[in-house]
């Protein structure tokens, strides 16, 4: 009886030692592309550098990226409305600089890449192919010339507006919150414009952030298919800057992808009503920092950091993670689905996936819940790499 025990436990312990080499062995070989990571505008405003270790300061740095088997990495630039006119192109022009200047320095770890090839040949190297992504039409700053130049400093995408609208594009969070007092809603003349632009330059159309009726010009205008570059399912979890089943099978039509964000509020619609708690919690010290005049972020960020078991019960399980992720094949197919973190932008991501080096746990659990091999490479980049050769060659 007792040798049959140990027999027993010595198969299993055979069986998830061959299993855990097999799903890191897979995710080694797969190519992993992620859409949407902040680090460097998040290192940019509290005076870090990504070629450090930065654990326990940030998601994302470069050692980390390369542990968690990062092959594609879009770096978001990204200014809030604050930055308008005469500040916002150039602020993303000086993001978009200190990343070249990065890559410079680390030729042997990064590439920058604006062609497939390039792409291929990084990969080969095993460097990291990293590209710029502009989060906010804003910085374009109501200028086709402007765009033209992104596209010349290899920007692969460009997000149609962040949280504010443009002048030409509205956004999710105006055309719920803002309704019929706006001035326009969607895509005006010059904003289908900027849509054909993207087509011809062979720049990516990014849905994320947009509102519906944006998002409804934009597919309409566009030839090549597009992307939420980071975003989730809105039947899972309803915040306005979600994807509506409608947008996801017309995304499906358009041969587009919506790559996956991991902000536990995104993905869970328990997330904000327990976050309250939390913050509800701890008024008194929240309330007495505020005093020193602190962003809402900062507070929940010094909060969470004082408060980490706490902080971490409220994260979303990682199996909300695929539950999304299972939604949006189940309704348009796997060729639809990808993965655009957003680390860096965000304070809470799912449990266990805690920065970049955790990648290997999403391939884990997509062969624990049946995905083929196949499949499993397509959600982790062969279905960016798909769309982003439509739009640039
Ligand atoms: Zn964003």
């Amino acid at each position: 009886m007792k040798r049959s025990a140990a027999c027993l436990s010595l198969l299993f312990l055979l069986s998830t030692v061959s299993f855990g080499q097999s799903y890191e062995k897979l995710h080694a070989s797969a190519i992993l592309a992620d859409t949407h990571n902040d680090v460097l505008s998040t290192a940019t405003m509290k005076g870090l550098n990504i070629e450090n270790d930065l654990t326990g300061k940030t998601h994302s740095d470069l050692a980390r990226f390369k542990k968690g088997g990062v092959d594609v990495q879009v770096f978001s630039i990204f200014c809030d409305e604050r930055f308008g006119k005469d500040t916002a192109f150039k602020f993303a022009n000086i993001e978009i600089d200190s990343l070249y200047a990065i890559a410079g320095r680390n030729p042997d770890k990064m590439a920058m890449v604006r062609t497939m090839s390039q792409l291929k040949r990084a990969i080969k190297q095993k460097k990291i192919a990293c590209m710029p992504g502009v989060e906010g039409g804003h910085m374009m700053e109501d200028k086709l010339e402007n765009l033209d130049s992104f596209h010349k400093k290899g920007v692969c995408y460009m997000t149609l507006t962040w949280n504010n609208s443009t002048s030409w594009a509205t956004s999710a969070a105006d055309e719920t919150s803002k309704k019929d007092s706006l001035p326009h809603k969607g895509l005006t003349a010059f904003g289908k414009q900027v849509v054909q632009r993207m087509n011809e330059l062979g720049m990516i159309v990014d849905v994320s952030h947009v509102g519906e009726q944006t998002f409804w010009d934009a597919i309409h205008t566009t030839t090549k298919p597009v992307i939420a570059s980071h975003s989730c399912a809105y039947s899972l979890c309803p915040v306005p800057r979600n994807m509506k089943d409608d947008q996801i099978k017309a995304m499906a039509a358009n041969n587009g992808v919506i790559q996956l964000n991991f902000y536990s509020g995104f993905l869970d619609s328990n997330y904000i009503k327990n976050r309250k708690a939390f913050a509800a919690r701890h008024q008194a010290e929240a309330d007495s920092v505020k005093q020193l005049k602190w962003a809402n972020y900062e507070i929940d960020e010094w909060l969470a950091k004082k408060y980490p078991t706490e902080a971490d019960n409220i994260r979303a399980p990682l199996s909300l993670l695929l539950d999304h992720l299972d939604y949006i094949v189940k309704l348009a197919g796997v060729d639809h689905v990808g993965l655009g973190s957003d680390f860096d932008g965000i304070e809470s991501p799912p449990q266990q996936l805690n920065d970049v080096t955790t990648y290997p746990l999403i391939t884990k659990a997509l062969m624990e819940r049946g995905y083929s091999n196949k499949d499993i490479k397509k959600i982790l980049g062969g279905n960016f790499l798909r769309v982003l050769k439509a739009n640039i060659n």
